[in-house]
């Protein structure tokens, strides 16, 4: 079988409009509030499913209900849940987003259950059972990571990192990972080329390509660069969309890129179609 297995974080998002954030001591009246569902590793799962593969998780939610309904938003996009963990007496993970009138935001997430995920139970067999592809993010503790991967790595199996928050990756992490994707921000902090173009972004993949095999820089309204084995590369500009929300992009190109692979499709390929699925996603009502 084909399948992904995503390790990562599950949040419920609270997303709070207001006209502008709170300074130091101030109330503010919001103007409107939704909740959704979130975390990268739960957005990016949900985004692959949509693509047609099959995917497993394995995370952590705590024993409230929102766990119960991270798990059943899940579940309704058929994603195989039995791999996560619900841990007592903790609350699920969990993110507050204040949008201001201007469009710009701030925001908190708070791990909460996420933090607790084991990472022995990546040495369990039934776990990898027909998966193609590992992908992580950087809103796990870095020990989970470093269990799945290494164990991946052991079986053959690919591993893919959404570098996403930005942080420094350790030596035992880096020499497991087969891709690498990240935005512009997490591109300028990990090769120092500052991503504000195709062109740039193009030169950071080529850059960060010295450590790892294949990378993706993904460039916002610019559009994607990528870099295979320090040669093959190419930049594909964005596609012209009526624009709505550029929330959670990154995370759909994720799940379709992934997606893509595993059904077979060359680097060059998954990045188009990936590159497409992302700009329908921002031209659509959340
Ligand atoms: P993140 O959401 O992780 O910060 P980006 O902002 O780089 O990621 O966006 C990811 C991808 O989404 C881009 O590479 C592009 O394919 C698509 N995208 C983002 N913004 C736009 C846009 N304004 N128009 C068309 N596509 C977009």
């Amino acid at each position: 079988m084909n399948k992904l297995l995503v390790v990562g974080s599950l949040h419920y998002d609270i997303m709070v409009d207001a006209h502008h954030r709170p300074e130091k001591g101030e109330t503010v009246i919001g103007t409107g509030c939704s909740y959704k569902f979130g975390g990268k590793g739960g957005n990016q799962a949900v985004s692959a499913a949509q693509a047609g593969v099959a995917v497993a998780f394995a995370g952590a939610v705590g024993d409230d209900d929102n766990g119960k309904w991270l798990l059943s938003v899940l579940q309704k996009h058929g994603v195989d849940t039995h791999s996560i963990e619900v841990i007592a007496d903790t609350p699920s993970g969990m993110s507050i987003a204040i949008t201001d009138a201007e469009g710009d935001y701030g925001a908190v997430v708070i791990s909460n259950a996420n933090t607790h995920i084991d990472a022995a139970r990546f040495n369990d067999q039934a776990l990898w059972s027909g998966v193609k592809m590992l992908l992580l993010q950087n809103e796990l503790p870095e020990a989970a990571n470093i269990a799945a991967a290494s164990e991946a790595h052991k079986r053959g199996i690919k591993v893919c990192i959404n570098a996403a928050p930005a942080k420094t990756l350790s030596t035992a992490l880096l020499a497991c990972i087969d891709l690498l994707v990240v935005n512009g921000v997490e591109a300028r902090d990990m090769s120092g080329i500052s991503v504000t173009s195709l062109q740039s972004a193009a030169q950071a993949a080529k850059a960060l390509s010295q450590e790892f095999a294949v990378v993706v820089v993904t460039a916002g309204e610019h559009g994607v660069a990528f870099c295979e084995t320090h040669q093959h590369s190419g930049a594909l500009a964005a596609e012209k969309v009526e624009l709505v929300s550029t929330h959670g992009a990154g995370d759909c190109f994720m799940g379709m890129l992934c997606a893509s692979m595993i059904n077979g499709d060359a680097l060059e390929t998954a990045v188009s179609k990936a590159n497409k699925a992302a700009a329908r996603h921002v031209s659509r009502q959340p």
